[in-house]
């Protein structure tokens, strides 16, 4: 498995994940973000968790992203590339 050489790497998932929930991605980047999901376990918990967040909220925004949470996703990420 060689998830992070794909187009688009988890980090960008990760960057573009607010935009996919508010519609505001590109036709293209939609496209390589849900081709990227289907086959990646990480980011399909990660866009699980980020639904949660907007069905108790009711919304999702940068500013719900904790710059302290973002840094923690980024270091599992980093952690299960690592493991692999
Ligand atoms: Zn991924």
């Amino acid at each position: 498995m060689r998830l992070f050489t794909r187009e688009l790497a988890c980090q960008e998932l990760v960057e573009l994940v607010t935009a996919y929930f508010d519609g505001s991605l590109s036709r293209s980047d939609r496209r390589r973000f849900r081709a990227h999901i289907k086959e990646c376990d990480h980011c399909t918990a990660y866009l699980e968790q980020m639904r949660l967040v907007i069905e108790a909220t009711g919304r999702l925004t940068e500013d719900d992203l904790e710059p302290d949470a973002r840094e923690d996703l980024l270091a599992a990420f980093r952690g299960w590339k690592e493991s692999r």
